[in-house]
């Protein structure tokens, strides 16, 4: 099945697009149409479907969103909603991904190893009508690292340390982040209620 993408993330993209097999991700673009969307929820959930539905609206077709970020216990669960537009330089510009984690860290430096709990979250919506609308949250635990490790991965990967804390996120190959991630926990959930709608043929009727 075609499932539309509600995002601009091209990293995200090459993940969803591993997780979701054997359905095919779309994106606006692919059907000529653009895509914004303001995140204004306080949580990931309200974004995640807030996309969805806008996409939904704007197409009419069968659309899915991802909205996902690290949540920090030390900074009170920042960045939170907002890992994407997290700080700003000193001419009131977005911080890039390296330098978001140097903020990061910067912010924890005398933070101990035991108090840098941390975890990704990914909520995942699909929306195939106004009144069809599915959504699962998952995450993955971990710490965040006294400094950048490994190459792989995006955004905050290099900084969060896995489960008891031996391996980054960016230290991971494809396939390796891809079975332990809060996404690709989420897409397996995601993956079952698509299977469990096509076998009820709800998804025939749309
Ligand atoms: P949004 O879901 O598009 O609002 O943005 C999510 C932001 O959270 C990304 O820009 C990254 O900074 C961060 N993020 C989400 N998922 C991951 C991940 O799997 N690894 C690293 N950073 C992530």
């Amino acid at each position: 099945m075609e499932l539309l993408f509600a995002s601009q993330n091209r990293h995200k993209l090459g993940e969803m697009a591993a997780l979701m097999i054997p359905h095919v991700i779309i994106l606006p673009a692919d059907i000529g149409i653009g895509f914004e969307f303001e995140e204004t929820e306080k949580t990931f959930v309200g974004n995640a479907l807030g996309k969805a539905d806008h996409l939904y609206n704007s197409t009419g077709k069968i659309s899915l969103a991802d909205d996902s970020g690290i949540v920090i216990d030390a900074l009170d669960g920042a960045p939170g909603v907002f890992s994407a537009r997290y700080g700003t330089d000193i001419f009131g510009r977005p911080l890039d991904a390296i330098e978001k984690n140097r903020y990061v860290l910067d912010q924890l430096k005398d933070v101990p190893k035991d108090k840098r709990t941390a975890r990704f979250v990914c909520s995942m919506a699909l929306v195939l009508d106004r009144y069809r609308r599915f959504v699962v949250q998952e995450t993955v635990e971990g710490y965040v690292a006294a400094k950048p490790y490994g190459e792989g991965g995006f955004g905050y990967d290099p900084i969060f340390l896995v489960g008891d804390g031996n391996k980054t996120m960016a230290e991971m190959s494809e396939r390796e982040k891809n079975t332990i991630s809060h996404r690709a926990i989420a897409a397996r959930r995601m993956l079952g209620i698509i299977q469990q709608l096509e076998q009820s043929e709800v998804l025939h009727v749309c």
